[in-house]
């Protein structure tokens, strides 16, 4: 089976999987509409609940554009690699070199 058919594929089985546009892959999906944030650190992913799609479709009907999709996601860092980061440069400071 060609990549394309495989993608076709994942994409009939609507809401059970996710595309991850940035990531170019698939990830379960529990079904809680939003954005979803991506760690860029440890890849991460997790939902964020937010009704994004109508306040984009609100603004994009007041610019005179028919939106066909919305595709939310947030690539930043994680709280725990946040976390991790900071005691990095916490111990960093402390020992000087
Ligand atoms: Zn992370």
């Amino acid at each position: 089976m060609a990549p394309n058919q495989i993608y076709r594929a994942l994409d009939r089985l609507g809401p059970r999987v996710r595309r991850v546009e940035t990531l170019n892959a698939y990830m379960e999906d529990a079904g809680t509409p939003g954005a979803i944030m991506l760690c860029r650190i440890c890849g991460r992913i997790d939902a964020l609940d937010v009704q994004i799609d109508t306040a984009i479709d609100r603004l994009c009907g007041a610019a005179g554009f028919q939106s066909a999709r919305v595709i939310a996601e947030i690539v930043g860092i994680c709280a725990r690699c946040r976390s991790t980061e900071a005691s990095i440069d916490r111990e960093a400071r402390e020992q000087p070199q």
